[in-house]
């Protein structure tokens, strides 16, 4: 294998850095030191003679023949030892008839379905008495609510309040798993048996607000796995598409299938809002009713078995059990016409419904959504026991065309940013004048996605500009102006040399 590729395990599919030293077989099969050992223990219960019958040479796959086991008992000298490396209780273990495994080219489906449903490569937790506990997550390496907001703050623009709830829920989240490992003296007598529940969360926002990329900006900056599904195409187990449990199988993906990494992980649920049962009809959208009664035990606790390196359930597939306890799970969605539902309740509760100005107010309220109670997405069609699970629930505000300029400039990984790096490598200066920046946020506004309609605005934009300006070494400065957003004039281009 060359320097630059890594070898793989075919069976856990770990590469060699983790699993060690990969052993080669015919037929260009690597198998790691773990799989080796279980396929050689898997042969050991394998009683071959009864398939051979006795006295006949086994030889399977056109390799030299190996002598059956009767032979090999009594003769002992078949196999070429100084070949092997075997482990001195392997070799007093006569009734092994391949002791000298590396010599045998086999491969029998059954076996190595009987062998694979044996889980062999991944490493199980031991239970623990409460002696021996040691914190899967030290506190210390969680950095503070205050910190994780700064950070969140240099890559996502606004939603001041979502991201303080999301710094503090993440920072409980951890110390709840933290406080699972930790000893009976690390706490006073009467907080040691306190449960603290698990803070999965309900996150409500417009699309394009950046409720996948908080997370996804949170679980990097904290460096754990994460898995993002949407909830539109999972199903019950046995129905077509994903079923529920193969977000794990995901985030155990996302872990390099570490089981205790991905333990920890975050699991992202978008379009959660698609699940509701259907409102006002008597027919009742049984499917995503029953994805959310499926949740339950996930965003609970439970063990789930997942096939590790693949994404469906079959005998050549080794299954890892994920518990899911410690696994943070966030729950997104856009929750259309759920401002209705709110409004219908202020208006009951404050009987303001008579009062022609105040409901005016009301249906102008902008902020509406942040109104939001557990009744009104009980209301909306999410089964009580759903939203029980995820007691943190908070909202983000659609974006303004200020917040949409502040986007393009301002966030670490910035899109202007990103052009005027890749201009910058032709050793291109590149800038945006702030008329140009607000045409181009107000157009992306009216398209009512967010931000997402940023990215296909400024590539459509920059693409002349990234086409013609790599052509001239002579060009030190292009500054994008409205006139050419707008298409009534061209950018403003400064030649090397010359003065700004
Ligand atoms: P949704 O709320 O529908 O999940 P996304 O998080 O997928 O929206 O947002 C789409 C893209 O828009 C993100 O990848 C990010 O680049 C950008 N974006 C959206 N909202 C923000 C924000 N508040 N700050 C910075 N970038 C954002």
């Amino acid at each position: 294998m060359s320097d630059e590729y890594i070898g793989v395990c075919d069976i856990c599919r770990r590469t060699e850095d983790k699993a060690g030293k990969l052993f080669s077989l015919p037929n260009n099969m690597h198998l790691c030191n773990d799989c080796m050992q279980s396929m050689l223990d898997t042969m050991n219960k394998i009683d071959m003679s009864s398939l051979f019958g006795k006295g006949m040479p086994i030889n399977i796959g056109g390799m030299p023949p190996v002598k059956p086991v009767d032979e090999v008992n009594n003769a002992g000298d078949s196999v070429d030892e100084e070949k092997v490396d075997i482990k001195d209780n392997d070799k007093e273990n006569t009734s092994n008839p391949f002791t000298g495994f590396p010599n045998v080219s086999f491969l029998n489906l059954t076996d190595l379905q009987g062998m694979l449903s044996g889980k062999p490569q991944i490493k199980k937790k031991k239970k623990v008495s409460d002696e021996d506990r040691v914190p899967l997550i030290d506190i210390k390496d969680i950095p503070k609510p205050n910190k994780i907001k700064e950070m969140l703050d240099e890559y996502v623009v606004g939603q001041e309040r979502a991201k303080k709830v999301v710094s503090v829920g993440v920072y409980n989240h951890y110390k709840r798993v933290a406080a699972e490992g930790m000893k009976k003296e690390d706490f006073s007598e009467d907080l040691y048996d306190v449960e603290i529940e698990k803070s999965n969360m309900l996150m409500i926002g417009p699309t394009g607000c950046g409720k996948t990329y908080l997370v996804r900006t949170l679980a990097k900056l904290l460096d754990v796995p994460l898995a993002v599904a949407d909830a539109t195409s999972l199903t019950e187990a046995g129905y077509i598409g994903d079923d529920i449990e193969s977000v794990v199988g995901k985030l155990l993906a996302a872990a390099d299938n570490d089981v205790e990494k991905a333990e920890t992980g975050i699991v992202y649920i978008d379009e959660i809002d698609k699940l509701a049962k259907k409102k006002d009809t008597h027919t009742r959208d049984i499917n995503g009713e029953s994805v959310q009664q499926g949740m339950l035990k996930l965003l609970e606790g439970a063990d789930i078995e997942v096939p590790v390196g693949s994404n469906s359930k079959n005998a050549m597939v080794p299954l890892a059990t994920v518990n899911t306890r410690n696994i943070l799970f966030i729950c997104g969605g856009s929750f259309p016409d759920l401002d209705e539902v709110i409004k219908q309740r202020l208006r009951k509760q404050t009987s303001i419904g008579f009062n022609a100005e105040l409901k005016d107010k009301l249906d102008k309220r902008k902020d509406i959504l942040s109104e939001v109670t557990v009744e009104d997405i009980k209301k909306y069609g999410m089964i009580p026991e759903f939203i029980g699970r995820l007691p943190i629930i908070y909202t983000m505000e659609g974006l303004t065309e200020e917040m949409l300029v502040k986007i393009l400039k301002e966030p670490k990984n910035a899109l202007i940013k990103q052009y005027k790096k890749l201009l910058s490598m032709d050793e291109v200066d590149l800038e945006f004048d702030d008329g140009a920046m607000e045409v181009i946020a107000k157009r992306a506004y009216e398209k009512d996605t967010g931000a997402r309609a940023l990215r296909s605005i400024i590539e459509e934009l920059m693409l002349d500009i990234m086409y013609e300006i790599p052509k001239d070494d002579n060009i030190g400065k292009v500054i994008i102006t409205k006139d050419y957003i707008e298409g009534t004039g061209g950018p403003t281009i400064i030649m090397r040399g010359s003065a700004d």
